[in-house]
């Protein structure tokens, strides 16, 4: 593990590659009580070459910092925790497995570590890395997955903290997931608002293609950043993939706003052509059906079909980024 502790009166310590073991922390310690904790999950990756490749992790440290700037907690720099990154995944090379789908897994995780019950900023820090090698998230190929649009939970709402990776968002998640998971589904879809605003799915990013009721055109949509939606990495990606190789095919790329009612009347009237998550772990996750207000709407895939036409290319085109089968600025040699 990689660690570097902080002080309000000292700055950043020098920083650490230990092997992994407990931390030792007072039982009053601020992250203990007061959730003064934010994380980040990032990955590292090998070419069929053996070279070690990190993808766009600039984008994971900046949301690291705007993360702990709003908590109270301190910023690092962004060059200087690339420079730790790939130090760190170099010496540990070994634990890359050098197959595609396969990958280490980064956890960068900053705490307060002030000894206090005292509700206030916390004068000391803590920034680890921890790792662990990580396969395909779907080793036997896609698997879509079924939904349950949340209506009595509330994921995230605008001037709260849902755009960010702060620990204090994940717990309130889980009882809600394991009452989708009860009901047979795999995840939430968590709405926002009365007008029910699609905002995300479980811990992804959400895009739908609909194809217009008028005009028949494609288009590809995701919610806006407007607060209520962590800006993953995936989701940028995807959008600007999206930019630059769906819209020359006539697809139409929005960032907006869109309703359950919206998306429901698209998967009843045939226009839903297909929906998936987006996220680090899994890439892009097929969704077949999701449960709203008593109905079960499809959402464009046939029976047997694990994922739409642009879930599939999309993996293909970010994977082969991530594994250097295309060489693109996102993906950072080490
Ligand atoms: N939304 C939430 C709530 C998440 O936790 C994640 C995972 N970091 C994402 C979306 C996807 O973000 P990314 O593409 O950066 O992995």
């Amino acid at each position: 593990m990689l660690s570097i502790e902080w002080t309000a009166s000292q700055g950043w310590f020098a920083p650490r590659i230990t092997p992994y073991q407990n931390l030792s922390l007072d039982p009053a310690t601020s992250v203990f009580h007061y959730a003064f904790c934010c994380f980040e999950g990032m990955k590292a990756y090998k070419t069929s070459e053996g070279q070690v490749r990190l993808f766009r992790p600039d984008k994971n440290i900046a949301r690291l910092n705007r993360s702990s700037a709003r908590i109270a907690l301190p910023k690092f720099s962004i060059d200087a925790f690339i420079e730790l990154l790939s130090k760190f995944v170099a010496m540990e090379e070994r634990f890359i497995p050098a197959a595609r789908g396969y990958s280490l897994y980064l956890r960068p995780n900053m705490i307060g570590t002030q000894r206090t019950l005292g509700v206030g900023p916390p004068g000391s820090a803590l920034l680890y890395l921890i790792a662990s090698p990580v396969g395909p998230y779907y080793p036997t190929g896609f698997r879509a997955i079924s939904l349950e649009a949340t209506e009595y939970a509330v994921r995230a709402w605008p001037g709260g903290v849902g755009d960010l990776k702060l620990g204090a968002n994940y717990a309130p998640c889980i009882v809600p997931q394991l009452q989708a998971a009860k009901r047979g589904f795999h995840q939430n879809l968590w709405l926002f608002g009365e007008e029910k605003f699609v905002t995300e799915v479980g811990t992804m990013n959400f895009f739908a293609a609909i194809r217009d009721k008028e005009t028949g055109k494609k288009t590809l949509m995701t919610p806006p950043l407007d607060g209520t939606i962590l800006e993953g990495i995936i989701r940028d990606s995807v959008l600007d993939l999206a930019r630059e190789r769906l819209k020359p095919e006539g697809w139409e790329v929005e960032e907006r706003k869109f309703t359950m009612d919206e998306l429901a009347s698209a998967a009843e009237d045939g226009r839903l052509i297909e929906a998936f998550g987006t996220g680090t772990a899994a890439v892009v996750s097929p969704v077949r059906k999701i449960s709203w207000r008593g109905r079960l709407l499809e959402c464009g895939l046939k029976e047997g079909q694990e994922a739409g036409d642009v879930t599939r290319r999309m993996k293909d085109w970010i994977e082969d980024i991530q594994y250097g089968v295309e060489e693109h600025p996102w993906s950072w040699k080490i």
